[in-house]
């Protein structure tokens, strides 16, 4: 029985900001939103019908679950795996409950079960609950906050349990987690003990459980732990201090970004979350200079967050390396998650861009498109796949493909797919708990009316005063053509404004209402806005500018200057090796900006995608074989071959083996 005060706003998705004093826009109940067939929609069934029930296998295959039973006392052994693996248990359980949301699915909702009652028998009597210690020796909790991600779990397992809740009314996991976090409130506090985690996320899944159960201590709990950051205690990793741990610098003086990158933006989410309730103005300030030095310093075309392999970090401003960078699956997804946050409070549809662009770029780029394997590390470019890290650990287990920079490689050692799992997997279950509620995503309400975000094929009902139900249909085939089509279904008496994104993107917008071309539009803060009595039956129509065009970046990141990057809508492009006139010579292509880009449409290729045909040329760089370095006055005498390009989405590159790819070309030269 749930032993708390009345639940809150039962329904929403990962975010209920209802009752929020300082948003802007609030989120709508889960299933006010359905999607219908389209781009998403397939994405999301293999999901659903392929990577839950694989990674249920994968947590079976590598010991998360017996990690539970053996601290369950249901059988005997040695924990297997880093600290932290109960939590992508809880991911992946929260993604189970988006899902099932949705659309019921027994096989899924009994492995479900089977997890839910091990956590259950795991828990220890007092409401501690983390299998790594409960295995040890000495199980003592709180002996490593810095690197023992027990509240990094619990915040895992509380937004477990508030999925269950909002998507299927279920309590258990939520009377676990309450459980959980009242033991942790026993412990931590300003006349507690001191100190938190290093591994922020508990603190946006506090403010959560807060807004279900409007237990004012979780809350309180969040904004200690929040409180806490600053203080340089932590030891940090490596070559990194404390900004590591995000232990640097107190939230309310963050100037840039800093350190493990989703331990970053998990922070960002939290404190963003605790602004949208208390409405603490240093807080904001502190997440718009976060925003704006990730904006003009620190962000890749892709969406990516993180520069460095060591620390999994931020590097410094404008060091974007495409080759080295790190760009974690997690790190885009945090990226999503707070830049969220940040619109609901701001109501400026630049953030819903930066969503967008990790999404179509950076995330998707993770999961296969069989959804059972799954990029962690998402590179730029790739030179070589000898030498190849898709994740912490080296690959050396995979099957192999050929060469891709020219030369022959060890075949032993090319993986030709993303890894299966992962030792540290914590991005495949963020990538499905994300795509299980993506529907959350796409729109927003207040009392004047509907915000799109994203655009996809759906659904979309809300009631925005008592008596007033609107509901719309949105049918476009985004992201390969930029015509959305709106067709109110039902509306009241009285006048509401629908607002449409206009992504940063679009170079030509049109709109017209029943057939009739808007000539004046008014755009606010990336929004158009169209205020009206709105009939049953109208239909907008919107149609955004999707050419093809080639994108340059900031001279001062130079590992990308005079490259090029393709863009067509919200999709980044990229040139894979096999797809070329000549394979092996990624190294030497350039490309011609002055000749046009060509969208085609490749219906059997890759699940269907618009491939991109541009015109460049292999440069015959022979004089240079056998030399790194010549003096400048040495006589060049480079031969270019002209060629056809091909350029296919970032996010299926190393569907059909990882070979040589890369998204920034080097311009036309000679
Ligand atoms: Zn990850």
């Amino acid at each position: 029985m749930f032993p708390h005060n009345m639940v809150g706003s039962p329904g929403f998705g990962p975010v209920d900001n209802s009752k929020s004093s300082h948003a802007c826009w609030k989120t709508m109940e889960f299933k006010s939103i359905s999607l219908h067939e389209g781009f998403w929609s397939k994405r999301i069934n293999v999901n659903r019908e392929v990577s839950l029930h694989y990674a249920f296998e994968m947590l079976e295959k590598s010991g998360n679950f017996d990690n539970l039973r053996i601290a369950a006392g249901l059988i005997k052994g040695n924990y297997r795996g880093y600290v932290f693996l109960d939590s992508d248990v809880y991911k992946w359980l929260e993604a189970v409950a988006w899902e099932v949301g949705r659309e019921p699915n027994k096989e899924l909702l009994a492995k479900a079960d089977q997890s839910i009652a091990l956590i259950a028998a795991a828990q220890r009597p007092d409401g501690y609950i983390n299998s790594y210690v409960q295995t040890r020796e000495f199980p003592e909790p709180w002996m490593d906050l810095d690197n023992g991600h027990e509240l990094y779990c619990a915040g895992h397992l509380f937004q477990a349990a508030i999925a269950f809740q909002r998507a299927l009314g279920d309590d258990r996991l939520l009377n676990i987690a309450c459980c959980f976090a009242d033991h942790i409130g026993s412990i931590f506090g300003p006349d507690k003990r001191h100190g938190t985690c290093g591994h922020p996320e508990v603190e946006m899944a506090l403010v959560e459980l807060y807004r279900l159960t409007n237990e004012p201590r979780y809350l309180d709990l969040a904004k200690f732990f929040i409180d806490q950051r600053g203080q340089n205690t932590m030891k940090g990793h490596r070559s990194y201090g404390s900004e590591y741990h995000q232990d640097h610098v107190p939230v309310r003086q963050v100037a840039e970004a800093a350190g493990h990158a989703v331990r970053q933006l998990y922070l960002a989410s939290g404190v963003t979350d605790l602004y949208l309730e208390t409405g603490e103005t240093a807080l904001f300030d502190a997440m718009r200079r976060l925003s704006r030095d990730i904006i003009e310093t620190k962000l890749y075309i892709t969406g990516g967050l993180g520069s460095r392999f060591d620390g999994e970090a931020f590097g410094d401003p404008y060091e974007l390396p495409s080759d080295q960078c790190y760009c974690e699956t997690c790190a885009a997804i945090a990226s999503f998650m707070w830049n969220w946050r940040m619109l609901l409070i701001s109501g400026e549809g630049h953030y819903a861009d930066l969503m967008e662009r990790a999404l179509y770029n950076n995330i998707l780029a993770s999961p296969a498109l069989d959804g059972q394997h799954y990029f962690y590390i998402n590179p730029l470019m790739l030179r070589d796949a000898k030498y190849l890290r898709l994740s912490t650990e080296l690959l050396s287990n995979q099957r192999s493909t050929p060469s891709l920079a020219g030369g022959s490689v060890d075949d032993d050692v090319i993986p030709n797919q993303r890894p299966e799992w992962h030792d540290c997997a914590c991005c495949p279950p963020n990538v499905m708990r994300l795509f299980s509620s993506f529907a959350h995503y796409l729109a927003t309400w207040d009392v004047g009316g509907i915000q799109i975000h994203q655009f996809t094929s759906a659904e979309i009902g809300c009631d925005l005063i008592p008596g007033q139900h609107i509901k719309l249909n949105l049918v476009t085939d985004y992201p390969w053509h930029g015509q959305v089509r709106l067709q109110v279904l039902e509306t009241g008496n009285s006048p509401w404004t629908l607002s449409l994104r206009v992504p940063e993107w679009s170079q030509q917008t049109v709109l017209s209402i029943n057939g009739n071309i808007v000539s004046d539009l008014s755009i606010e803060k990336g929004y158009l806005v169209l205020e009206r009595t709105w009939q049953a039956g109208d239909i907008v129509d919107l149609e955004l500018g999707m050419a093809p065009v080639l994108v340059a970046s900031n001279p001062r990141i130079d590992a990308t200057r005079n490259c090029l990057a393709i863009q067509r809508g919200p999709i980044i492009y990229c040139l894979e090796d096999r797809d070329q006139e000549i394979n092996g010579r990624l190294l030497d292509v350039e490309i011609d900006k002055n000749h046009p880009l060509f969208p085609r449409w490749e219906g059997d290729l890759l699940d269907g995608v618009m491939v991109i045909d541009a015109e460049g040329q292999f440069v015959d760089n022979g004089e240079w074989r056998g030399h790194l370095y010549q003096p400048v006055t040495f006589s060049f005498q480079a031969i270019p071959r002209p060629t056809h390009l091909v350029a296919i989405p970032y996010y299926v590159w190393g569907n059909r083996g990882i070979r040589g790819m890369r998204v920034w070309i080097p311009e036309k030269s000679l």
